[in-house]
């Protein structure tokens, strides 16, 4: 691996992976792929820097790839509960710490916290948490950024429209941090001193969950 751009391993390339992978390759890292099924192989191949068919349990296969020099390794694997513990603890006994890994379900998660993974991410759960966010209607974006702050997008308050608000004042008034403004044209202001507001124009507001809600309910 060469140069100053990041290298990523990605060990199981399903759909959770294999979007990872593309969106690292568009953002510029180097990516090597490891999936034992020959279909995802060949569909992936030419599209990351490295693809290799190869079952990762098999620890002589991961030496032989060089793992152990990547800056990250993201164990991708599933739904193959087994797969995904015997790759992790083995990653985890070479004395890897930057292994990401994903888990499927609560239980899955916590084993691989156990093992001593350095972030374990959710996928499914924590989109199906977004999506019921976003089902409630009025917001368009829904991330939460830990359990006392989210961050969302939404069309422009209805109280806005029409006013120049200050974003201090909001603060103030509502506690929350309305940090970005879209206009009709497209053009986003951030954090601007005082802002004219238009029934198209989009929002950019962080907070509490709570109030985040409330206000979404009482102002979208
Ligand atoms: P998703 O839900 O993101 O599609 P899956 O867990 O279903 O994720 O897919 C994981 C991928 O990991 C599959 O493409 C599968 O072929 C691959 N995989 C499973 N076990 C191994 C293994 N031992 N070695 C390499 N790849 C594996």
């Amino acid at each position: 691996m060469t140069g100053e751009k990041k290298t990523v391993a990605i060990i199981g390339l399903g759909r959770f992976g294999q979007s990872m992978a593309l969106e690292l390759m568009a953002d510029g890292a180097e990516v090597l792929g490891i999936d034992n099924d020959p279909n995802v192989v060949q569909q992936m191949n030419n599209r990351l820097s490295h693809v290799v068919r190869a079952d990762a349990t098999n620890p002589e296969v991961l030496e032989q790839l060089d793992i152990l020099d990547f800056d990250r390794i993201v164990v991708a694997i599933g739904n193959h509960l087994e797969s995904s513990i015997l790759v992790t603890s083995y990653l985890l006994r070479q004395g890897v710490t930057n292994i990401w890994a994903k888990a499927v379900s609560e239980q899955h998660g916590i084993i691989l916290q156990q093992l001593g993974v350095e972030k374990v991410v959710f996928p499914e759960r924590d989109m199906g948490k977004r999506v019921a966010h976003l089902l409630q209607g009025g917001l368009q974006e829904y991330i939460q950024i830990d359990r006392n702050c989210v961050t969302v997008m939404s069309s422009a308050p209805r109280v806005f429209v029409g006013k120049d608000v200050r974003p201090r004042q909001l603060l103030q008034q509502y506690g929350l941090a309305f940090t970005a403004f879209k206009d009709a044209r497209g053009q986003w202001h951030h954090l601007p001193e005082s802002m004219r507001v238009e029934a198209t124009d989009t929002v950019v507001f962080s907070g509490p969950p709570q109030q985040v809600e409330q206000f979404a309910r009482q102002y979208l």
